[in-house]
């Protein structure tokens, strides 16, 4: 009897536990976000494909778009840019709960910073937030597509909740107005390991 009462036991914990684990899994299934890719019209397809290809690396789950024109009202047009605030408000707007959008584009983008009303950046991105936004006007000619990527991936960090990071190295670093995306090689241990929270995958550590 004693024996009977042990397994019955036995069995309703295996039960339970792996009812536990199976809702865990699902648990993390439901936090694992798409990353949208939202090409603008004026963006080569190759620098798409090149960026999609490195943040699939990281984090498989993601989806390009066709690409689209820029909405009428993210146009400054007293310095032929584009203003990155307007962009990833639009972009914000067409995201669903689940998702989160980066827009690429080759044009000149700007947002306010301090003083100056309109100032040029490589990309913008909140803390946490459901869009951003990254540009190639800025860099580099020689290697822009491995520049377009940093950025991009430095600005979807941002969406997850990661602020600047004060590592030299780490794709996090605050670029303080200037493009020092060459030093840059990887995220450093603590903005991956934040990141691995979010379902992103890294080879090593
Ligand atoms: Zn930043
Ligand atoms: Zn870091």
């Amino acid at each position: 009897m004693k024996n009977i009462l042990f397994y019955l036991l036995l069995t309703l914990f295996l039960i339970f536990s792996c009812s536990e684990k199976e809702k865990t899994v699902k648990e993390k299934k439901k936090n694992e976000i798409i990353i949208l890719i939202q090409p603008f019209k004026d963006v080569k397809q190759e620098s798409v494909k090149l960026v999609e290809e490195g943040i699939k690396k990281l984090y498989p789950n993601v989806k390009v778009l066709d690409a689209i024109d820029f909405p009428d009202n993210t146009y400054y047009k007293e310095r032929n840019r584009y203003r990155a605030d307007s962009i990833i408000k639009f972009l914000s707007s067409q995201t669903k709960e689940g998702f989160v959008t980066i827009g690429l584009t080759s044009k000149d983008i700007s947002a306010s910073r301090g003083n100056i009303k309109d100032f040029g950046i490589m990309g913008l991105g909140y803390t946490p937030g459901k869009a951003c936004v990254a540009s190639k006007f800025r860099l580099n000619k020689e290697n822009s597509d491995e520049q377009f990527f940093k950025i991009a991936i430095h600005e979807l960090g941002h969406t997850q909740g990661l602020a600047h990071c004060p590592e030299k190295k780490c794709f996090m670093r605050n670029a303080e107005g200037k493009n020092p995306t060459d030093e840059e090689t990887d995220f450093c241990r603590k903005c991956k390991t934040f990141l691995i929270n979010k379902n992103w995958k890294f080879n090593s550590i």
